[in-house]
Order: C-alpha cells, then sequence, then structure tokens
C-alpha cells in the first residue's frame, strides 16, 4: 500500500503541473495569513456609489466590519493586548484575564483576540445593547456579566464594574497613559532586567527558557491579566495612528479633503484624524454625533451638558438607544486628544440613522451597522454644507454589519415603532436633494 501511495502522489504531481502548464498562476507564500489576529486591519476602502453619484462627492467607507471580530475595534484589541505583552501583564494559557467594560464590539474584539492567545475574557457591558453582542461573546467563550445602564458617576456604571473586577481578581488598575511602551520597546520585567518577548507566541517558549525560579514562583501566584480600559487607554489612539490614517491616506492615494467619524471612545477620531492632519492639515475633521450626546455641545459650545436639553434625552448613560457604539456624555483621554483637530460636527438623529441604513441596503447591497449608516449622514450633511459637488473626496468609517444590530437597529420596527423613531426612507432622499 506504500508503493501505491507513492504511485499515487507522483501521477497527482504530474496531473498538477499539466494543468499549471496550460493556465499558470503566480505562485506566492506570502498570502498565507498566520492566525486569526493576522486578519485585523488592511481593510479596503470602499465607494459608496449611490452617496457618490447622487452628490458627485466621491463617499469612501473604510470597511471595518470586514475584520475577523466583525468590528474597528478588533484594531484596538490587538493594539491594546500587544502593549499589555509588552508590559508583561499576561501569559498565555496560563489563566491570564483581560477585564473590560464595553457596549459591546470591543468586547467581542477582546474575546477573539484572547483566544488566539491563550488568555480568558471577562466583559461588562449594559443590559440593554443589541443581545446579538452577547450572543457573539458567549460563543467565543467570554466571561459576560451584564448591568443596569448607569451614570459613569454610579460604581455599578459598566466601566467601573470592569475595574473593580479586575481589582478583585488581583490585579492592579488598569495601564495608566504614562505607563504606555510605544510599539517596538521592550521592557524589563519587574524582578530582573530579563527582556520579555514581544508575541505572545514566542513569551512562553523565551521567558521558559529565561525566567528566574523567583520569577516562575511570582508567575504561579500572581494572577495575571489587565483592565483594558479602552476610553482612557492611549493603545486605542496609536492603532488609529499608525494604521487606520496610514492606511486610508495610502488608499485614497494621498487625495482627501474630509475625514467623518462618530466618537464611542475618541480612538478612532482621535488617532485617525491626528494621522491624516500630521500629513496634510487641510484635510477637515468631522465629528458626526447622536442624538443625546456631549460631544456635540463640547465642541459648538465648549460645555458637555446643556441643562435643559440633557434633562429627558434618552442617551444620558447609552441607555436604550438605537445608535451603538457612539455618542458619549463625558470627556475621555482618547477623545481630549481629538479636541484640537475637530473642524466642524453634525449631530444625527436616530431617525436618519435608521433611514441611511435602509437607504444603503436598497442601492448599494450594502447591511451597515448603526454608527456606520450616522457617519453617512454626516458625509451627506457635510457636502452640502461645503456646497461640494465634484472632485472632493469625504473619507469615513464602516464601524460593523447591520447583523450585529438586528434586534434593535434597521431591520426591527417593531422596536423602531415602540421607541418612538419614524421609519422613513424619503429622510435620506431629501438630504441628497436638498
Ligand atoms: N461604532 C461601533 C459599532 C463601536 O462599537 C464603536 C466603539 N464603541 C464606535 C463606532 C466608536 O469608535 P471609537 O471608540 O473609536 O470612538
Amino acid at each position: 500500500s506504500t508503493s501505491f501511495a507513492l504511485w499515487y502522489q507522483e501521477r497527482k504531481r504530474e496531473r498538477i503541473s499539466k494543468q499549471f502548464e496550460a493556465r499558470p498562476i503566480e505562485l506566492r507564500s506570502d498570502e498565507v495569513i498566520n492566525g486569526v489576529t493576522g486578519l485585523v486591519g488592511n481593510t479596503p476602502l470602499v465607494r459608496i456609489n449611490s452617496l457618490s453619484d447622487a452628490l458627485g462627492v466621491e463617499i469612501l467607507g473604510k470597511a471595518e466590519f470586514l475584520n475577523p471580530g466583525g468590528s474597528v475595534k478588533d484594531r484596538v484589541a490587538l493594539r491594546m493586548i500587544d502593549d499589555a505583552e509588552r508590559q508583561g501583564l499576561l501569559h498565555p494559557h496560563t489563566g491570564s484575564r483581560i477585564f473590560e467594560g464595553t457596549v459591546g464590539s470591543t468586547g467581542i474584539s477582546i474575546a477573539t483576540v484572547a483566544k488566539a492567545r491563550g488568555y480568558e475574557a471577562t466583559i461588562i457591558m449594559p443590559d440593554d445593547v443589541a443581545q446579538e453582542k452577547v450572543q457573539a461573546l458567549l460563543a467565543l467563550g467570554a466571561q459576560v456579566e451584564r448591568v443596569r445602564p448607569a451614570s459613569i458617576v454610579d460604581k455599578k456604571q459598566f466601566v467601573n464594574l470592569a475595574r473593580d473586577r479586575a481589582k478583585a481578581f488581583g490585579l492592579d488598575d488598569g495601564p495608566s497613559p504614562s505607563l504606555h511602551v510605544p510599539r517596538g520597546h521592550l521592557l524589563p520585567t519587574a524582578s530582573s532586567s530579563v527582556i520579555v518577548s514581544t508575541a505572545a507566541t514566542d513569551a512562553l517558549g523565551e521567558e521558559e527558557a529565561l525566567m528566574s525560579p523567583k520569577q516562575e514562583e511570582e508567575l504561579r501566584v500572581k494572577p495575571r491579566g489587565f483592565f483594558a480600559d479602552q476610553f482612557e487607554n492611549r493603545s486605542n489612539y496609536e492603532a488609529h495612528f499608525d494604521a487606520t490614517g496610514p492606511e486610508i491616506w495610502r488608499q485614497a492615494n494621498g487625495n482627501i479633503d474630509a475625514f467623518v467619524s462618530g466618537a464611542g471612545t475618541g480612538g478612532t477620531i482621535a488617532g485617525t484624524g491626528q494621522f491624516l492632519k500630521s500629513i496634510n492639515e487641510d484635510v477637515l475633521v468631522v465629528l458626526a454625533d447622536p442624538e443625546g450626546s456631549g460631544l456635540y455641545n463640547k465642541i459648538k459650545h465648549g460645555v458637555m451638558f446643556d441643562r435643559r436639553e440633557a434633562e429627558g434625552t434618552k442617551r444620558r448613560h447609552q441607555v436604550d438607544t438605537v445608535v451603538e457604539g457612539i455618542g458619549i456624555n463625558r470627556l475621555t483621554k482618547n477623545f481630549e486628544l481629538a479636541l484640537p483637530i475637530i473642524g466642524d460636527v453634525f449631530r444625527i438623529t436616530d431617525a436618519e440613522a435608521v433611514s441611511m441604513a435602509r437607504y444603503l441596503v436598497q442601492h448599494d447591497g450594502l447591511f451597515l451597522g448603526s454608527s456606520s449608516a450616522c457617519n453617512l449622514v454626516a458625509c451627506v450633511k457635510l457636502a452640502k454644507k461645503m456646497r461640494w459637488k465634484e472632485g472632493q473626496r469625504i473619507v469615513t468609517i464602516l464601524c460593523d454589519s447591520g447583523s450585529r444590530h438586528y434586534s434593535k437597529h434597521c431591520r426591527n420596527d417593531d422596536y423602531l415603532h415602540n421607541a418612538n423613531i419614524p421609519i422613513d426612507s424619503r429622510i435620506v432622499e431629501d438630504l441628497l436633494a436638498q
């Protein structure tokens, strides 16, 4: 049977080489991606044909929904975890745990990267976010805790609770921005000058070889992990400054008039915007802010809260919102980095976002999440306000897919009806016609 197998292999090789002569294909070994984390980033930039044709202005979207964890947040999760590894905070396959407070996307991204690298994840989230996000988290083996939405000053608010859970696990506070290690730098471990290797996969091998008995003992008794703290963690900003921004610049051939983005943590608009501005300061950076968020007021009037307006609005604490992931009522460290460069801001209603989401399905076959829809409404409003007609280009972020939002966003008429949000496809048509 061995000789039959050899004979068979030989015939197969002959057959393949004959076929190959008839139809030569360039062979490339660099097209195999090394594991799931290799799929993060380098997303395509897609022309939104319906809006671009209607406006004359080119609207380009960075297709972040194509990341393996389904959203732009994969970039941030990977970078925060890379940086934590560099700080010696994580060890593969030893129960190292990452804690995070999130409205969902970041949790899914952290759970994805955690599994790829041999870590565990504990995710604390408000109990009103779309249930498909919880299902994804559970499928990825994350520990999930859902809490009532609350103000950031409340101890039970999801971010505060994530920090508390990390402390109870035996961890110190998350990496402070001052502790942040720039890419490429290696840190000595706490107890000796042994260098921690960068990649988790070689970290285990290399460290095992280099670890002193004292370090081995430390690893046994001391829980490892970190509180990711995406809102304040500078790695978030840097993921976008180092990759999202340069990718966009390259893909758009250096021809960009404006960059439009919403802000949840502020990492995307700050990092990408700062990079684009650093290359060409004429690029206009524009914030797309959903109803109930305080950022619009902060940019327009210098204060987060207009009290009269804030009372009774529904997104005071990300409660029961249609547009998930963007809009916030406090200044995060990441958003602060965007403040000096934001040139304009648009407030986008839930009805506008829902209308845009449906319009894109209808005209482009693009089924996008609510924050992407918000961004695209802002692109249209910007083009109209600037009276841009031809030759200009606006780039935005298509943060995630509509499949993350079935239960709450544009495809759930009952939900929208109960939330008093009109379903009106003419809203976008009217905006385009103005
Ligand atoms: N869209 C979605 C779906 C998100 O989950 C987030 C992050 N919360 C954002 C947009 C906003 O990105 P950033 O945190 O970088 O401001």
